[in-house]
């Protein structure tokens, strides 16, 4: 049997072209299409050539519903109002449609409920192994560990990042929220400043460093009285994700409509 079409959104983005340069080397899916936003100057030409190498044969596109219904799988790292109109369209297309996208507001989040009623969607802030084991780990401490140990999670990215904390501290601090027996929305306090008072017993901060080309880093800090746990994941290369993107997508194949995440994919 033929692979898997695969069409990946945001091509000329960082992970859109880590997408494309791994996809082109992959036995499991064939890259059929590009998808660009309309306007965008890389519309109609060979993606292989738009990003300064040789033709591959895969032309880039603004038809996102055309694109779609020539494939079994759509890999989106773009943006949020953009994954939104993605999900309805893979959804139409019966298309397994693989989120990265961060920064999802509860909006976004209502549409794509939506659009997984009829498709099968796998989204997680972060796509790779190591993050997600980091998630494991970090609901397990946190259920070991009373509220007399301060959860702080400290994360760092690119200076083009537009959303904070990133779509991974989140996933870190529901995973202690869980671990806890908490709500995350309840227990959160993000980008102190001034005269913020005393730490509030029980609450999970975030901080939020920006600059260079950080990929990615992440630590979960435990802070107890007289010792600290803390547990750190470092991205050195985008590939980690785009790798977890590409074995979401097989992954998906033929299963029944609904949200997964990384964890099911995994199987951890
Ligand atoms: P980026 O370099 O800015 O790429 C985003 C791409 O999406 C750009 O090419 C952008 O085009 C395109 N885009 C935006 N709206 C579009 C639309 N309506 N139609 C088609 N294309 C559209 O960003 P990035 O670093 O690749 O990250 C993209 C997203 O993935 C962010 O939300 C980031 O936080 C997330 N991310 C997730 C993971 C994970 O493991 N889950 C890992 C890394 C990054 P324009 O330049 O024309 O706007």
């Amino acid at each position: 049997m033929d692979q898997p079409g695969l069409v990946v959104t945001g091509a000329s983005g960082r992970m859109g072209q880590t997408l494309i340069r791994l996809a082109q080397g992959s036995d499991k899916l064939r890259l059929v299409a590009c998808v660009e936003r309309a306007g965008h100057p890389w519309i109609g030409r060979d993606v292989g050539e738009a990003m300064g190498g040789a033709p591959i044969g895969v032309k880039v596109t603004d038809d996102a519903l055309e694109a779609f219904a020539k494939a079994q799988a759509v890999i989106d790292f773009t943006a949020p109002a953009a994954t939104v109109e993605f999900a309805a369209l893979a959804a139409q297309a019966r298309a397994v449609h693989v989120i990265g996208t961060t920064g999802l507001e509860p909006q976004h989040l209502a549409r794509i409920e939506a659009a997984a009623r009829h498709a099968t969607i796998i989204r997680a802030g972060n796509m790779s192994l190591g993050v997600n084991l980091l998630v494991r780990l970090t609901k397990k401490v946190a259920a070991a560990l009373d509220a007399d140990w301060d959860v702080e999670i400290v994360e760092a990215h690119h200076r083009m990042k537009v959303d904070a904390p990133s779509g991974t501290a989140l996933m870190l601090g529901q995973a202690a929220a869980e671990g806890r027996g908490i709500s995350l929305d309840d227990a959160r306090v993000s980008g102190r400043d001034g005269i913020t008072g005393a730490r509030a017993r029980g609450s999970i901060g975030f901080s939020a460093i920006r600059g260079g080309d950080i990929v990615g880093e992440h630590d979960v800090i435990f802070a107890g009285e007289g010792e600290r746990v803390i547990l750190r994941h470092v991205a050195t290369d985008r590939a980690i994700f785009a790798r977890g993107a590409l074995r979401a997508a097989v992954w998906g194949q033929g299963r029944k409509p609904g949200q997964y995440d990384m964890t099911d994919v995994l199987g951890i």
